[in-house]
């Protein structure tokens, strides 16, 4: 039977204590990785994921650090050392949309802290997995963008730059490591239900209005990403890299064009 197996892997995925890496964390335990769970500061979410793994005979331990804090990350992969001994998969997930605010009015220091955790934070972790996955010539970097790496949105654009930013990071390492067994590529979900975007979902008008941008009509389901950011990390996988994947119901086939135009 063809299926997914990870064991063996040692993963880190920014961000599991919620949402979709959380998801991606128990997808990848289930295929039997080692799972670093992380979120800022190593909160009692990040605890109960890791736990909930080890309860259904995964192997978890969570660990805390600010992705957009340099010193964060270089304590972070030095605890996973001593934990795990190196990495062979890290999936850059942590992010934030930031505040709404059109450019004129936006206040520079909430762009600047978006751009810092949505990029700075994602080549962070990259340049110090890459420094323990170069000697063993062997590793994959999943980046988590959005749809917004190719769709504009109004009141976003510190967002949209940092997520259209990992896409070209992703493409250019990818470049730079093909050649060393190590496979770098993105994930581009499309409006997946978290607590990200809870405030709009949960709001009917909110909802309906996002299920229309949707060709299959709906939202999707954290599990829906972290069965495919399984299958990417994965042998499965293994002659894709420099490249996104988009994961969005249909966002960008343009659903509004199946009508007039
Ligand atoms: P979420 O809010 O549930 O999860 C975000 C995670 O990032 C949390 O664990 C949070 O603690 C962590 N985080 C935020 N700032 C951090 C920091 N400075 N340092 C360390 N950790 C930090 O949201 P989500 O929907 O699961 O989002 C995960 C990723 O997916 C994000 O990069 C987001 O941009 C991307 N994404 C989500 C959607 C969606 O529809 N949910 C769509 C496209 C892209």
């Amino acid at each position: 039977m063809l299926g997914i197996n990870l064991s063996g892997r040692r993963a880190l995925v920014t961000g599991s204590s919620s949402g979709l890496g959380a998801a991606m964390a128990k997808t990848m335990a289930a295929a039997g990785a080692t799972i670093a769970i992380h979120d800022r500061g190593r909160s009692a979410a990040a605890e109960a994921v890791a736990a909930g793994i080890r309860a259904t005979g995964g192997t978890a331990q969570a660990f805390g650090g600010d992705v957009s804090q340099r010193a964060d990350m270089d304590a972070l992969f030095a605890a996973m050392d001593q934990a795990f001994g190196g990495i062979d998969i890290l999936v850059n997930n942590a992010g934030l949309d930031g505040a709404r605010a059109d450019c004129a009015t936006s206040d520079p220091d909430t762009w600047q802290k978006t751009i810092a955790v949505d990029l700075l934070g994602p080549y962070y972790c990259a340049r110090l997995a890459l420094q323990r996955m170069l000697p063993q010539k062997r590793g994959v970097i999943l980046n988590i963008t959005s749809v917004h790496e190719f769709i504009p949105w109004e009141g976003y654009s510190a967002y949209t730059s940092a997520k259209a930013g990992l896409s070209m990071f992703t493409k250019t390492l990818a470049q730079e490591v093909a050649g060393d067994g190590i496979r770098v590529l993105a994930l581009a979900p499309g409006a997946i239900r978290t607590p990200i975007n809870a405030d709009v979902w949960q709001d009917p008008k909110g909802l309906a209005d996002l299920d229309e941008k949707i060709a299959m009509g709906r939202l999707g389901e954290p599990e829906e990403i972290g069965n495919v950011a399984a299958f990417l990390v994965s042998d499965l996988a293994s002659y894709i890299t420099g490249t996104t994947l988009a994961v969005d119901g249909g966002m960008l086939i343009y659903p509004d064009f199946r009508h007039g135009g």
